[in-house]
């Protein structure tokens, strides 16, 4: 027998990662609802910087992010010294298991979790720990109840991702609390622009010396093919984070673009008024054909079916009309489908998709 490279104990356990679809066989406009992108797209401000930065690509991009480190703590009043920026949160949230996770530590995720924990923690060669939830929502002593002395890292998104769910203030400081004091919490806020006046957990990470929040241009920020997303937390965090990171992990492109759409304050305020006001109507509008979601602080909803059957035909209508959701089994939601809010008229295909879908079943 002739030996192959061995990979480390339980890289063949990753379960690779299932993005929304994209394409629909035979269709060129489809519309996709299946990945939380923004429907206004990419600001202007960042089209703009993007041209500039073009013209300076035989030059290594800064390895410290400074300017983009500033913009991002000018903006948000943080110090810019406590910020450490990566290709997409999902980075972030990687150098955090490489720093603190690895063989024989345990990572904490909740039931429906979003799955780049699970794939980070396992990759560092840490085991995944699945905690329930409570009614699609995180629930802390379930959390509290999964931690060991292994325990090194426990990941909440809040908003969450597929649910849209929040848990308030109160519930996350009595987290950060009970928490030993050498596990580390980490508060996802890819969403945390959709929630007014919310600052993603930025209080808690100055209060406390184990409380890291992870955010991202991605989202509203309508940069999701760009891949900039940036960490807070403690000095002594973000400083042992930076021995992991590559020194050009973000080339100038992404630095520029991402500090132009930074400092565009305007698009935010606009599209998470616009992302409020057309989920509301969205999700009033499915409640009266019998598809109720729970209240989201996102810029999706996941509507829930009476079982996986009927999730399915729905999703097969959606389809027919050029419409691409996201199944969300994977998430162990089997009855429910997350749908991005789109524009205004996007919102309103699904709607007339979904009462077809009523109205075949007849
Ligand atoms: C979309 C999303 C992210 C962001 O991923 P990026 O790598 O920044 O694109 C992180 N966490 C959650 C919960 C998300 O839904």
């Amino acid at each position: 027998m002739i030996k192959t490279p061995v990979p480390r104990v339980g890289i063949d356990r990753i379960a690779l990662y299932q993005g929304g679809e994209s394409r629909i066989d035979g269709r060129s406009d489809a519309l996709k609802l299946s990945s939380n992108e923004n429907p206004f797209g990419v600001p202007e401000s960042a089209r703009a910087a993007w041209s500039d930065a073009a013209r300076e690509l035989h030059r290594y991009p800064s390895a410290d992010h400074s300017d983009l480190r500033d913009a991002i703590a000018e903006v948000h009043d943080l110090n810019p010294d406590q910020v450490i920026c990566g290709a997409g949160s999902d980075e972030v949230i990687s150098f955090l298991c490489q720093a603190y996770g690895g063989e024989g530590t345990e990572v904490i995720h909740t039931e429906h979790g979003f799955s780049m924990y699970r794939i980070s923690a396992m990759a560092s060669g840490a085991a995944p720990v699945e905690v329930p939830e409570v009614e699609r929502q995180v629930a802390v002593d379930c959390i509290l109840d999964g931690v060991t002395d292994r325990t090194r890292l426990v990941f909440v998104a809040n908003p969450a991702n597929p649910t849209g769910t929040m848990i308030d203030a109160s519930e996350v400081n009595r987290l950060a609390r009970a928490l030993p004091s050498d596990v580390l919490l980490v508060l996802d806020g890819a969403y945390a622009e959709y929630v007014e006046g919310f600052d993603g957990g930025a209080a808690l990470v100055e209060a406390r010396d184990n409380v890291v929040m992870t955010r991202t241009f991605s989202k509203i920020y309508g940069l999701g093919g760009l891949r900039v997303g940036w960490g807070y937390g403690p000095v002594h965090v973000i400083d042992n984070l930076n021995r992991v990171r590559g020194p050009f992990n973000l080339s100038k492109v992404q630095l520029s673009v991402a500090e132009a759409a930074a400092r565009d304050r305007n698009w935010v305020r606009r599209c998470s008024k616009e992302n409020a006001a057309c989920r509301e109507w969205l999700s009033r509008s499915l409640a009266a054909v019998d598809v109720p979601s729970d209240r989201s602080s996102a810029n999706f909803i996941l509507a829930r079916f009476r079982d996986e059957e009927e999730a399915n035909a729905c999703d097969a209508v959606f389809r027919e009309d050029g419409i691409l959701v996201r199944k969300v089994r994977g998430y162990k939601l089997p009855d429910c489908l997350r749908i991005t809010v789109g524009s205004e008229s996007d919102c309103r295909r699904v709607v007339d998709s979904v009462r077809r879908f009523r109205e075949v079943k007849k």
